[in-house]
């Protein structure tokens, strides 16, 4: 989960690293009001920040320098409602302008690939670091971080000298580092990034920008609700995640339930596959509904599938293991009875592919029932192929 630059700051200064002052606006005048706040406090220079979970925003014209309240009434109204990469700015940062000095890259990440964290560090901040890292890979510091012993002073020095941070900002950054560690340890983050990290003309080491990722899988132990925007997600996925369902809305028109991540992810392939021979249809979204597939369950994944109005057909594809087919299609009878009972229109062609565990058993048990909208094809690319050409119908 991406948290906004402003949530973000509020993370790095409960951890104690420095940050410009500011506040959120939605509205132009509300943005006024902050400024004036920070006029009257002898700050009447400010910068309206784009709040988007993209980077890239000052180059799209999202992060501007106010020069008073009027001013930044005036910029708001610019950037509010701007669409930067997709998506559309609803709130801006009004925060007191900073005089930078120098601009730095730091960041501290999981590095999957080889089962650790990384730090990167490099004194060309500013830009996108991809760049400085292919235009002058010399210049961009990788250091792994053993998750024992973390960033203490030691290893945050280390991390300076080899990211060739200037001795004016070293001991600042230091202790930035220090603290954006113990952040990215203490809310399960996956990535902490700040681009820039600034040395300012008075020779304080700043976050002046701020991306963080927070790990899902720990919402057991991390308060992630209190971050998140409704309003701000699918609406289908909102529902989803309501009813504790792994689903991701795509743009497609065959919607897909399968029973493991993997299974479910060369589903979307095999149909988008078979949718190029009909037009170019495509999956239209992401659900596992896991291993003990209930009617419940099925229902409830039947339910926001059949909700998403550009759904033409839907594939389910099971592969019966611990939960036998057998069990999985008593599931769709019932699930498919739950929703008629609930008055919800079911009639949208099913392709159900029935394999492994009990799967004669399973196929038995839908044939038997013939409900209208099933029908049953044994292979998954048959069946992919089937839910594709009714899609395209
Ligand atoms: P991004 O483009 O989405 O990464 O947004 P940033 O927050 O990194 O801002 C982009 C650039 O705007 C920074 O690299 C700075 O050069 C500039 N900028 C942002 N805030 C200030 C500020 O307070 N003062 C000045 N002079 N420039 C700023
Ligand atoms: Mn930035």
């Amino acid at each position: 989960m991406d948290l906004f630059e402003y949530q973000a700051k509020q993370l790095f200064a409960e951890y104690g690293v420095p940050v410009p002052q500011g506040k959120v606006a939605s509205t132009a005048a509300e943005a006024r009001a902050i400024a004036e706040e920070f006029a009257a406090a002898g700050k009447p220079r400010v910068v309206v920040k784009a709040q988007v979970k993209t980077g890239g925003r000052g180059k799209a014209g999202g992060v501007k320098v106010a020069e008073g309240p009027e001013d930044a009434q005036a910029k708001a109204e610019q950037i509010l409602g701007m669409d930067i990469k997709g998506h559309t700015v609803h709130r801006v940062l009004v925060e007191e302008a900073s005089d930078i000095a120098e601009e730095y890259y730091f960041s501290f990440l999981l590095d999957r690939a080889n089962r650790t964290f990384l730090s990167i560090c490099s004194a060309e901040g500013g830009v996108e670091i991809e760049e400085v890292a292919v235009s002058n890979p010399d210049a961009v510091a990788k250091i792994a971080i053993d998750p024992l012993t973390g960033a203490p002073a030691d290893v945050a020095a280390e991390i300076v000298k080899a990211g060739k941070l200037p001795g004016a900002a070293a001991e600042g950054a230091a202790e930035v580092i220090t603290k954006l560690w113990d952040a990215f340890l203490g809310k399960d983050a996956t990535l902490v990034e700040v681009n820039p990290l600034i040395l300012t003309k008075d020779g304080r080491v700043v976050a002046l920008d701020g991306k963080v990722t927070l790990d899902e899988n720990a919402e057991f132990r991390q308060d992630l609700e209190s971050l998140t925007f409704p309003e701000e997600g699918d609406p289908l996925e909102v529902a989803a995640k309501e009813k504790g369902l792994n689903y991701v809305k795509l743009d497609g028109e065959v919607g897909i339930i399968g029973n493991g991540a993997g299974l479910v992810m060369s589903t979307l392939d095999v149909v988008a596959y078979a949718g190029e021979a009909h037009g170019g249809v495509k999956p239209a979204n992401f659900l596992d509904i896991g291993g003990g597939a209930s009617a419940e369950v099925m229902a409830n994944g039947l339910e926001i599938i059949l909700g998403d109005p550009a759904v033409k057909s839907v594939f389910v594809n099971v592969f019966g293991g611990i939960t036998a087919c057998d069990a999985v299609a008593n599931g769709i009878v019932q699930a498919l009875e739950l929703l008629e009972s609930h008055g919800r229109d079911v009639s949208k062609p099913l392709v159900v592919r029935l394999d492994g565990n009990n799967a004669g058993l399973g196929r038995e048990i839908l044939t038997t029932r013939a409900h209208p909208a099933v029908r049953q094809v044994d292979t998954m690319d048959g069946a992919a192929a089937q839910a594709a050409e009714l899609a395209a119908k």
